[in-house]
């Protein structure tokens, strides 16, 4: 009934650890029932029986409907499958908390604990599947980088789809390699042998029809009866000639590649609809538009702290990390002085990037008199679901991927988001009770809002998708299947830039260089500049990776609170800051770091830079070394003999920026007479952001890491390069 998960709430969150969760068989029960309460489970046998008769099922259901963590057990007692369960996420946080949840549910360890453990999980930059695991939850990204080593994905009995809804570029292109794989087509296909790969895709919306139409297609034209392999392009858009000679325009005849087809299972695509448990939620709007949001978030967060009865826990919708932590602080110092009267409040920060243990308190229950405060990005409207939370507020913004052509270049914008993330982050309050959500805009705001965002493949750099279709053995990419057809032209630029990146031949066919980026988990310029630094001209890759590692984070580098610490910081910084510019710093600072053997953190608060930014980008540094280790870029013994070197020659220096450069050739703007900076492709203005050691600097030329906008463009992870390397460059190109 309603009321059953309402009364085991507050055990819901007490997650025990899974070694003694198998010695206390209360607490197994306790999880046991929690299952059996999640909207889906009445639709195990329907969904293991849609797998037996067909090999996809496509599943929508509401958020927290128990998809992710249900779906892949009821898969693991049906007949076929003898193999792994792969469960894919948009996300690494989600993978990992998944794989986690449901290492407990099922009352073993996670990944390569025990040798017992059944779940395991892969994201990028940490791999924690053991050998006896049944259940791989692993991200988008991280299932693409199997399919190039493994087309046919033999590991695997099923592959789960989850969150098909967030259309990312990586969905898309899953969905287009798992078409051809169900229908028989291509060498994957072949290398299966007839054992059928089961396939579900979940998605948090009803709207499967496109998708079905999707399938459907695929079978049909398998079978033969169409002229045009393409899933949603035109035919007409297809027959025009390919204006770039590169393009490898050959057709796939039909009929090809499906000898093995059966007539009789095609077309046969299931579905299943799982109604979601939604409990009333009352919208209030603001009456006028505000500038601020976080202001505005501040002060809802303590009318709703201090009106709204106990218990109901808050969770606001912000746009990112750094409003997230900015708001934190803010939060924080305003509840310190709050009265006795009222409930402690816990402020808890969600976003992407934030260290496991962290997002492991998210589930953790608040103390007695305590409400929980989550403040979180777009990662909690349906990936992420925390039980406890009565009160939402939204912000109605959020960061969205955006490819800006004329700067070439993708970046994160802070942009309206739909009406469909509206409702989903609404529903987030009512889960487990009626609840009350404000809208940080008006109803008007709302009104105007886009029903749906458009699927990332329309607003991204498409480069890597084109690699890695292209290193999967899809020579013609303008005809492989995908659920959204891209404009022509940005698959042209994707072509051209992998051609300028020497990933594949004049004939547009992928070649060494390309297979060797594709293989690396980054994207094909920083691909790029890991393969011309492990060059024995070249010689840095060492020293690259360190750079590299430290691009994936957010920024190391911390901004001081007073003056005091600014100055006292600047001191020990000094030592690090190198003319060249951040490239150079970044290097400095991590070899620093490394060779630090007493006590790092002492030595990062020294430096005023941050700890836990470090200790991320040491553990990519690791796995980047290990995977040049496994690409033969670097021998073991070449990485056993190095000691932490701290110091840079000049001719190493120059070397490292070229590797850079060639990676990111395009990425570079000169100084004009007037003192500003316009880049030599696109010829745009772009000033050097106030986080680089640059800033305000005038050389020959920068080189720079990406863009970012925000009232103007901004150059940032910036260093000074010179023209002349640029001649050497193009020429090779
Ligand atoms: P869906 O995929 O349909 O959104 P999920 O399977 O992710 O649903 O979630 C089902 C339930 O499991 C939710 O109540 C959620 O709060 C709970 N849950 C999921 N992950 C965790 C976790 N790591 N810790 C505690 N509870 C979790």
């Amino acid at each position: 009934g309603e009321n059953a998960p309402k009364a085991t709430l507050p055990e819901k969150n007490s997650q025990p650890q899974p070694s003694t969760l198998a010695r206390k068989p209360g607490k197994q029960t306790t999880l046991q029932t929690l299952r059996e309460n999640l909207p889906i489970y009445p639709h195990a046998d329907s969904i293991r029986s849609a797998l037996t008769n067909t090999n996809i099922l496509l599943l929508a259901g509401e958020t927290g409907s128990g998809k992710s963590t249900q779906v892949p057990q009821f898969l693991l007692t049906s007949p076929w499958c003898d193999h792994r369960v792969a469960v894919t996420q948009p996300r690494r946080m989600a993978a990992i908390s998944l794989a986690r949840r449901v290492a407990d549910e099922m009352g073993t360890a996670l990944g390569k604990s025990s040798p017992t453990a059944k779940v395991g999980y892969s994201v990028r930059f940490d791999d924690n599947v053991g050998k006896g695991n049944k259940i791989k939850f692993l991200t988008e990204g991280m299932l693409l980088q199997e399919m190039l080593r493994d087309p046919g994905l033999l590991e695997y009995s099923c592959v789960v789809v989850d969150e098909v809804h967030e259309r990312s570029v990586n969905v898309d292109l899953i969905l287009g390699f798992l078409r051809d794989l169900l229908v028989g087509k291509g060498e994957g296909a072949r290398k299966r042998k007839g054992r059928p790969l089961k396939v579900v895709v979940m998605s948090a919306t009803a709207d499967t029809e496109k998708l079905k139409g999707f399938f459907e297609e695929g079978y049909r034209i398998t079978k033969g009866d169409t002229a045009t392999t393409n899933g949603t392009g035109t035919s007409e858009e297809k027959s025009k000639k390919s204006e770039l000679s590169l393009l490898n325009d050959e057709r796939q005849q039909p009929g090809q590649d499906n000898a093995r087809m059966d007539g009789s299972d095609a077309g046969r695509v299931s579905t299943c609809f799982v109604e979601g448990r939604q409990y009333p939620v009352q919208t209030i709007y603001l009456h006028e538009a505000v500038q601020d949001f976080s202001e505005a978030a501040l002060k809802c967060i303590f009318q709703v702290h201090c009106k709204e009865p106990m218990p109901g826990d808050i969770l606001v919708f912000l746009t990112g990390q750094d409003t997230v932590q900015s708001l934190q602080k803010l939060v924080e110092e305003y509840a310190a002085t709050l009265t006795e009267d009222f409930p402690k409040l816990l402020v808890l920060p969600l976003f992407a990037a934030l260290p496991q243990a962290a997002q492991q308190r998210i589930f953790e229950p608040a103390p007695r008199n305590t409400r929980k405060l989550i403040l979180a990005t777009n990662i909690a409207e349906t990936s992420i679901t925390v039980g406890g939370v009565r009160f939402v507020i939204d912000c109605g913004k959020a960061k969205i991927k955006q490819y800006r052509n004329r700067l070439g270049l993708d970046s994160l914008l802070v942009k309206p988001i739909s009406k469909s993330s509206a409702i989903q982050r609404k529903g987030r309050a009512g889960r487990e009770a009626a609840g009350k959500c404000w809208r940080l805009y008006t109803e008007k705001d709302f009104d105007a809002l886009e029903k749906d965002s458009p699927p990332e493949i329309l607003r991204c750099d498409l480069s890597a998708a084109v690699l890695t279709m292209k290193a999967r053995g899809v020579d013609d990419v303008m005809s492989f299947p995908l659920l959204t057809q891209p404009p022509r032209e940005a698959m042209e630029r994707a072509l051209l830039q992998l051609l300028q990146l020497g990933a594949l031949d004049d004939d547009g066919r992928v070649n060494d260089t390309g297979r060797r980026i594709a293989r690396l988990p980054l994207t094909p310029s920083l691909g790029r500049v890991i393969i011309a630094a492990a060059d024995p001209d070249m010689d840095c890759l060492l020293q690259v990776i360190d750079i590299v590692a430290c691009f994936s984070v957010e920024n190391i580098f911390l901004n001081a609170e007073t003056e005091e610490m600014k100055e006292e910081a600047q001191q020990s910084r000094n030592l690090l800051y190198r003319r060249q510019g951040d490239h150079l710093t970044l290097l400095a600072a991590v070899q620093a770091y490394a060779a630090e053997s007493s006590d790092r953190k002492m030595w990062a608060q020294r430096h005023l830079i941050s700890h836990r930014a470090m200790q991320s980008v040491m553990d990519v540094r690791k796995q980047l070394r290990a995977q040049a280790q496994q690409a033969k870029l670097v021998s073991s013994d070449a990485l056993a003999a190095t000691d932490e070197r701290t110091s840079t020659s000049e001719e190493t220096a120059n070397n490292i920026l070229r590797c850079f450069l060639r990676g990111f050739m395009s990425n570079v703007a000169r100084l004009m007479p007037d003192g500003s900076y316009k880049t030599i492709v696109g010829n745009q203005n772009v000033a050097i952001h106030p986080s680089s050691i640059l800033f305000g600097r005038k050389v020959e030329a920068i080189l720079y890491n990406e863009f970012v906008y925000t009232n103007r463009t901004y150059a940032r992870g910036v260093s000074a390069i010179q023209l002349n390397w640029l001649d050497k460059i193009w020429g090779d190109a």
